[in-house]
Parts: C-alpha cells; structure tokens; sequence
C-alpha cells in the first residue's frame, strides 16, 4: 500500500479550505495484490468531432460487456472516456447529441480545450506560446460547457479529467487544471525510460512528486518542468511494447516489426522496442513523423501490451485514440494513413476488445471508474471465488528519480501577425476535418487564412498563439 493521507490547508480546492488528500506514489506495484487485481484497460478517444467515427465506438461499445466476476465492473457495458475539443463542436447539434448520449451511457466526458492550441514554439517542447491566462480560458471555457452538457443530458457528473492537444503543456496547463477543478491528468510521458517494460508499468499516481518520466523528460531538457500537485492524479498512458522478432510470429506477424518502426521512426530503440502510444503515431504517415503502420502491426501490439499487463503488475493497459479515424469523413478515407483505411481500423479495435474479452479479468472501464476503485481500494476485500492462477508480482524497478526543481516557463513570444489585404478569397473554405500544414490557406468568414503548422479542427481566429495567421480581408 503506497498512500498517505495528509491534510493540505489554505489550497483552492474546489472550494475545500482543508480537503483530506491522498496522495499515491508512482510506484510500480497497485493498490491490492496483484492476484485481487482486475486488468483495466482505458480505452480513451481525443477531439470526438466527427459524427461518423463516434458512431462506430459507441456501437462497438455498446454491444459488449465486462466479463463475469465478483467486482462492481463485472457483466456491466464497456465504458471508456472521451476527451472532448468542445469548439469544433458547440454548434454541431449531431455531435451534441452524440455526446449526451456516451454521457447517458456511463463513458466519461472529459476536457481536451476550447480550441485544441499548439503551444510550443518551433517544435522545442520546452519553449511556449500560451500564457497563464490563455491556458486558463481554454480549459475553463471548454469545462462550463462539459459540465452543462452532463446536466442536460440529465447525468449527475462533473468533468474531472484533462487530456492536453498535441500531449503539449507548460506549468501553466497545470495550474489551470487545479482551478478548474480537475482530479486527473493524463498527458505527461509516461514509460518512456527503462525498466518499465509493460509487466512493471507505474499505475495512477498523484503529483505530489511529479512523475517519473515527465521529471527525467525535464532533467534532460526535452520537456518543460512542472511543479508538484498533491491533489492531482496522473493517469499514464504509457509507451507500447512492440513485440520483438522472437516471439512477433505468435501475434501473426512474420517478419521484424522492430526493424520496420526503426527504419521510419529515428528515436526507436529496437533493443526496448518502446513505442509511442496514441494511435496517430501508429498509423499516420512517416511524413508527419509518425511510424505508418498497417491495422494487423497494431493488433500485434495492443494484443502483446495486454499480455505483459497480464503477466506483470496488471498496471492498467491505457490505449489512446481518436475517434475520427474509425469512420470515413463525407464518405472520404484520411489521406493522411497510407497502410490502413477506416475499415481495417475499426477491424483491428474490435478485434483487440474482443480479445481482451476473453481474458476473465479484464474489464474496460473509464478513467475516473479506474480513480474510484483505487480511492475506494474495492480489491482490499478477498473476492468471494479465488481468482484463477494468480501470478507472482515481479521484482520492482529502481526507484524513480527525484523530481528536479521546477523553473518557471520562458515568457512566450507572441508571433508576429501580419495582414495585408488580400484580392479575394479563392481558396477552399476552412473544413474542420482536414489537416492543414503549415503553410495551407483557407477561407473563412470573407478572410484569408493561412496555417503556421499542423493543425485540425482549429477554427481560424487571430489568436496570437494559434495556429492560423490571418493574411487579410477578402475584398
Ligand atoms: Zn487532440
């Protein structure tokens, strides 16, 4: 058991002058013995602004339940939380009504920003645009209209889960996620540096003393340090296992997954096989830095993952998503996957959920369901049946490294913001569903835009850290 109760005064706690804090060490082991333990597994789905691919992960969802066994998530639906961009969206009554309806289902609806920003300047993760205030705006105006939606969906729920765009964050991301109320994040590297190697992954642990891959990740100057919450929780979302050439042949892959990864992605160690987790890495083109996989390579993975959390401490398995890639957008495949179409990838997520289905322990629930059984330590009591072939906890790592002390951020830069005037607007109109590079015009509200990097589903605004610039005014 690796928690301690301390009581923390004078903290804006969602209006809890002294709140009973628990804080929970990113240790490797969980919070009951690994043989009490159920295999989470996270599914979490980012931006949810197409209709299409909501629909194929509701019904997929939908249509399976939990395993049987004496928990409270036994026989019940699969659950799974969507980190919602609510601008794209405020006015989409279709994909309103979508999300009303996970709500109503029992999935979680959680903050990913007003306006999905890009914070950092020049690909240098340790260098920001946004400032205190900006970040605080993103994430509160987006959190007033989640929680409206909980209540007109008639669900008695709050927002308390935050997902930052682009995994991109400074401290100030931080402190506006404790202003808004914000139990857990789950955006910081996680698993990134040996020895977690899926069988010792870390669970869910509060800040109290940052988190052992996003402090290494500051120590060694490529992510921005953060300081110390005692209040709020990390829910990992760790690198993935790739199956090494010895044992890939069982997950039906004859040929070395690891040499293929390597010859696209520079930064992958073949030894270790650590890749990245959300499914942009996997599928997307090599063009945009991701390793292009087909929809077969993904299921060796997520499939491999699952068994070494099985094998292992059964840290929960958390698989990160978007929803928009499992469905075609105006009938058109993403051009942007060149081994995989929507239908392979619908393919290969319901064959992993129906393969962790026939694991008996197994059971798909969201992350704040995952925060409620470790608060409530629901393992601590022997279940009635004794689990079926325990297995016995492995050694753990070393211990993670100290936090290093937190610097404050750089001052951001604002960019520059030209606009000159402009013919005429010849260009495409601006479609939330397309990707734009840097560089990429669109058209929008009689004005010229132009994309400063990649982005989607970011409305055009002169915000000054935005992605679009405005070139001028369509005469
Ligand atoms: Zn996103």
């Amino acid at each position: 058991m690796n928690r301690n109760t301390i009581l923390i005064g004078g903290l804006m706690l969602s209006g809890l002058a002294n709140a009973a804090v628990t804080q929970r060490d990113a240790s490797p082991v969980g919070p009951v013995s690994v043989a009490e333990t159920p295999q989470f597994v996270l599914l979490s789905f980012d931006d949810n602004n197409s209709s299409a691919g909501l629909d194929f992960v509701t019904q997929l969802l939908a249509t399976r339940t939990n395993p049987a066994g004496n928990d409270i998530f036994a026989g019940q639906p699969l659950t799974a939380t969507f980190f919602n961009t609510c601008g794209p969206s405020r006015t989409n009554a279709t994909v309103i009504s979508q999300w009303q309806e996970l709500a109503k289902q029992g999935h979680e609806i959680a903050n990913h920003t007003e306006t999905h920003p890009y914070d950092i300047v020049n690909g240098n993760a340790t260098q920001h645009w946004m400032t205190e205030a900006e970040w605080l705006d993103e994430l509160t105006t987006c959190q007033t209209f989640l929680n409206q939606l909980y209540k007109d969906a008639g669900v008695d729920n709050q927002v308390v889960g935050f997902r930052t765009p682009h995994l991109q964050y400074s401290d100030y991301t931080f402190k506006a996620m404790v202003a808004n109320g914000i139990r857990y994040d789950s955006s910081v590297p996680a698993g990134v540096y040996w020895p977690e190697d899926g069988t010792n992954n870390v669970w869910p642990h509060t800040l109290h003393a940052g988190s052992p891959s996003q402090n290494k990740a500051a120590q060694d100057g490529w992510k921005s340090p953060i300081s110390n919450y005692d209040t709020l929780w990390e829910v990992p979302m760790h690198t993935l296992i790739v199956p090494a050439d010895d044992i890939i042949g069982q997950y039906g892959i004859n040929y070395s997954l690891r040499d293929k990864i390597a010859q696209r992605i520079s930064y992958f160690d073949k030894t270790v096989g650590k890749a990245d987790n959300m499914d942009f890495n996997m599928y997307f083109t090599t063009a945009w830095s991701a390793a292009s996989l087909n929809a077969d390579e993904v299921l060796a993975i997520y499939k491999y993952n699952l068994d070494l959390h099985l094998e292992g401490n059964r840290s929960p398995l958390a698989i990160g998503l978007h929803s928009a890639y499992y469905g075609l957008e105006n009938g058109q495949e993403n051009p942007y996957t060149p081994e995989s179409t929507v239908a392979s990838r619908q393919k290969t997520l319901e064959a992993f959920v129906d393969y962790a289905l026939t694991k008996h322990n197994v059971r798909f629930v969201t992350h704040q369901q995952l925060l409620q059984w470790m608060d409530a330590d629901i393992g601590t009591t022997p279940p009635v049946d004794p689990p079926v072939d325990p297995e016995p906890p492995v050694d753990p790592p070393v211990d993670p490294e100290p936090p290093v002390d937190p610097e404050p951020p750089v001052d951001p830069e604002p960019p520059v913001d030209p606009k000159p005037p402009v013919d005429a607007c010849t260009v495409a109109p601006w479609d939330t569903t397309k990707i734009y590079v840097g560089g990429d015009q669109a058209s929008l509200d009689n004005k010229l835009w132009q994309a400063k990097w990649w982005t989607t589903a970011t409305t055009p605004t002169t915000t000054e850290w935005g992605p679009w610039k405005l070139v001028g005014d369509c005469v």
